[in-house]
């Protein structure tokens, strides 16, 4: 098997896996029981969260369990817009979102609220005067993703919060879900910050939203007493404890995992750009552990398939998008039709081999011969 679609989700770390296992069996406790399991449970669950916290420099923000991305995502949206609408109702976003927060925006829109879409340039980064020129009174929320997950486009966080600077009654939440433990950044320049752990070799099912401390949500799941207020329920102590393990190993070695997946990828674009009919979508602004690119004469659901039946796993657009045959974001940013119903997405980890790639550019290469 040649698995190259860590993007849609990574295998889970065997040392994650391992630590799963003996927290799960030494400690089984309700983190709110009060007898002397649960305060262990309970101590576990709030040093976790302060490692996790430091690992990641976010001291500054509360950190809020959720299922995962699309959760946080979810919470981070309605919970602003709820809590916020008395103060106005406008949100702005970017086209190039995942479509837990589409959809979710498509469901404010019909409760009222006012979204904007911005503008981009020719390799999809936002426009900043745009984004600037938008903002009113009624504005309270800027909702970008930094790294998209279909071509990797990566957008400049820095520059977004300088230009929200000048508004600090307007919050900026990021989907970092293709971001931390990926990239270098200061995650902590964005208000409210959404992740999950399957991308990250932890376990499907735990993710978390960062709240900067002093920002109130109104919370989408009601309930008992739990670890926060925002999210009723027993909390996942097990799953909680994996994904403190999850982002400690993510971080470990993370300089030579970065330069080790930079080679791969200068590798893979360069044999593809060797191989008659083949496009590469993702840019220079692109993270190396993603790259786009469109095989022209063949519909990508077709050239998965082609790659699947020789156990060579890629994804058409995101795993996670209702219409697979095109893939939006390659369609608005190449404007090209043809681009957008032939592309591939390849995700590349330190995991990968230079003979995985070889493998999928001797496949590829097979389809010209065939076809010629
Ligand atoms: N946002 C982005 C950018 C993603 O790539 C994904 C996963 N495909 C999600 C959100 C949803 O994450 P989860 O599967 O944890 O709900």
């Amino acid at each position: 098997m040649i698995y190259l679609d860590y993007s849609a989700t990574t295998p889970v770390d065997k040392l994650v896996l391992e630590d799963y296992i003996d927290f799960s069996r030494s400690n089984f406790a309700n983190s709110n029981s009060l007898h002397k399991l649960g305060k262990e449970a309970l101590i576990d669950l709030t040093n976790t969260t302060k490692n996790i916290k430091e690992k990641l420099n976010l001291l500054t923000h509360e950190l809020i369990y959720t299922s995962g991305a699309t959760e946080a995502n979810n919470l981070a949206l309605k919970g602003v817009a709820y809590k916020n609408r008395s103060k106005g109702n406008h949100i702005i976003t970017s086209p190039f979102e995942h479509s837990s927060i589409t959809t979710t925006l498509n469901y404010l829109a019909k409760q009222g609220f006012i979204i904007d879409v911005l503008d981009f340039d020719d390799y999809g980064r936002i426009d900043l005067e745009e984004l600037d020129s938008l903002i009113t009174d009624e504005t309270i929320l800027v909702s970008i993703g930094i790294v998209n997950s279909e071509v990797g486009l990566s957008q400049d966080l820095n520059a977004i919060r300088s230009v929200l600077n000048n508004y600090p009654n307007v919050l900026l939440h990021s989907d970092m879900t293709q971001a931390i433990g990926k990239i270098e950044l200061d995650f902590s320049l964005a208000d409210l910050i959404s992740f999950s752990a399957h991308k990250l070799y932890g376990f499907k099912g735990i993710g978390g939203l960062f709240v900067r401390k002093g920002i109130k949500l109104t919370p989408i799941i009601h309930g008992g007493k739990s670890v926060s207020q925002y999210r009723g329920g027993t909390p996942p102590t097990n799953l909680i404890h994996s994904l403190g393990k999850t982002i400690e190993v993510a971080l470990t070695d993370f300089e030579k995992k970065l330069n080790k997946i930079k080679e791969l990828n200068l590798y893979l674009v360069s044999q593809l750009q060797r191989i008659d009919n083949i496009v590469v979508n993702s840019s220079q602004y692109s993270i190396d552990q993603i790259v786009n690119f469109s095989y022209l004469p063949l519909a990508s659901n077709k050239l998965q398939k082609y790659l699947s039946d020789k156990n060579i796993y890629v994804s058409t657009t995101t795993a996670c998008s209702s219409d697979k045959s095109i893939s939006k974001v390659v369609k608005e940013i190449t404007g090209s039709y043809e681009q957008a119903t032939t592309s591939i997405r390849v995700s590349l980890s330190h995991l990968t081999t230079k003979d995985e790639i070889d493998l999928l550019t001797f496949a590829l290469r097979g389809l010209n011969s065939e076809n010629s």
